[in-house]
């Protein structure tokens, strides 16, 4: 399926926010656990167990060094779906006397809107606050959204689409002051940029192992033991594993995976954003200079140093995909069985549907090179140059007859 083309190796991999692979690094240190060190670290009477175990609360340590927490705030999950949803419902169910509102936003991943929707059949009521054109939320408007059944806030510390970073501390410093809980999804955060959970102020945070070099199928959630101490009615019911938070035997070699991914993120976490961030910019700028009528998606500034997502006016998402095949990036389009949607996070951001599936998302990561960002970009702006040259309305604006009149914003970040 590989083929080399100038300097570089097709198919090209730009797709780092839907998943990264496993370092090399990171295999080789789980690699014994899948044949030599198979113990369950349930097991308490004998040394297979016991390595195992040791192996496991190490990868615990590693994980909540990242994160500035304690070993024993760390709950394995299966990935940030399931730490979502361990959080959300477990917080709803764990507080329900108290109150059923819960204060959320409209560009959160289907992890947390659907498990939303699904309290809210349930009786709960849900607030989705709305985001600027930048994808921001607003922290006034969380302030706001407070009442005094409010039980739970859960807003994303970056969006997977388009990068955008929210204002956690401000929104942290709002839910301690009105004494409500505070949950961030941080899936796409975690090992890319610093964070401390109290700096943030969070009571409960997400994360995933294969959105920063670790293996899929684990993740961890973060749940607060003092000043508060969250209480979790658990989702997961058996062996009463995890302190009786989730129960199921470990993923053993998949925790130490995301432990050594935690510890090999904190080892570049001062080299890899400022690279990825000068990646990002020059593929930005080859773009910007090679093309007009596009309008890059997200804040300028605060966000994820390796997203980039840019509409391109006058063309048609799926005959732009079809025409980048051989490189591993993402549209502004999720198709869902047969009917392909626009993104709903493009729509919040104030795009219409047209330009929603009109919208590529690059994420850029640890292996991406300059020469991989100079092809993408050369074939991007020939393949959008193509599609346009037989677009009509395309045309009629170049030629000045303005069928839209002024260009999209070419703002620069
Ligand atoms: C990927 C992702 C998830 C889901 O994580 P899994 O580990 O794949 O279940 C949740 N939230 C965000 C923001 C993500 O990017």
């Amino acid at each position: 399926m590989q083929s080399t083309h100038m300097a570089v190796t097709l198919p090209i991999y730009m797709d780092h926010m839907a998943t990264t692979p496993v370092a090399p690094e990171v295999f080789e240190v789980m690699r014994p656990y899948f044949c030599e060190r198979f113990g369950n670290p349930a097991s308490r009477s004998h040394s297979f167990g016991w390595v195992a175990e040791e192996a496991v609360e190490l990868a615990r340590a590693q994980v909540a060094r990242l994160l500035g927490c304690k070993a024993a705030e760390i709950v394995w999950t299966s990935g940030a779906t399931e730490a979502n949803n361990l959080a959300i419902k477990g917080v709803a169910a764990a507080y329900r006397e108290k109150g059923r509102h819960i204060v959320t936003s409209q560009i959160e991943h289907h992890a947390v809107l659907d498990t939303c929707k699904r309290l809210e059949r349930e009786g709960y009521e849900v607030t989705y606050l709305p985001v600027d054109q930048d994808g921001r939320i607003d922290p006034a408007d969380v302030e706001r959204a407070i009442r005094k059944d409010t039980i739970l806030i859960s807003i994303m510390a970056a969006n997977n689409e388009i990068g955008t970073l929210q204002p956690i501390a401000e929104i942290g410093l709002i839910a301690k002051r009105h004494g409500v809980l505070f949950h961030t999804d941080a899936a796409q955060y975690v090992g890319k940029l610093p964070l401390s959970v109290d700096d943030w102020q969070v009571d409960l945070l997400s994360a995933s192992a294969h959105k920063c070099y670790g293996p899929k199928g684990v993740g961890a959630l973060y749940v607060r033991m003092s000043r508060p101490r969250v209480k979790l009615v658990p989702q997961m019911d058996g062996g009463g594993h995890e302190k009786g938070r989730r129960s199921g035997t470990l993923n053993v070699p998949g925790c130490v995976g995301f432990g050594a991914a935690c510890a090999l993120a904190e080892r570049e976490l001062e080299t890899q954003p400022v690279r990825l961030r000068l990646l990002r910019e020059r593929l930005r700028n080859e773009l910007e200079s090679g093309l007009d009528y596009l309008r890059f998606n997200g804040h300028p500034t605060e966000r994820l140093p390796g997203n980039l997502n840019v509409s391109f006016e006058f063309v048609e998402g799926e005959s732009l995909l079809m025409a980048l095949r051989e490189i591993a990036v993402s549209s502004g389009s999720a198709c869902t069985s047969a009917t392909t949607e626009p993104s709903y996070v493009l729509l919040a951001i104030g795009l219409n549907v047209e330009l929603a599936h009109a919208s590529i998302r690059f994420g850029l990561g640890r292996s991406n090179t300059e020469e991989e960002v100079d092809y993408v970009g050369a074939r991007v702006i020939e393949n959008i140059d193509r599609l346009r040259a037989l677009s009509p309305s395309y045309e009629m604006v170049r030629e000045g007859i303005g069928v839209k009149g002024t260009p999209w914003n070419l703002r620069a970040y």
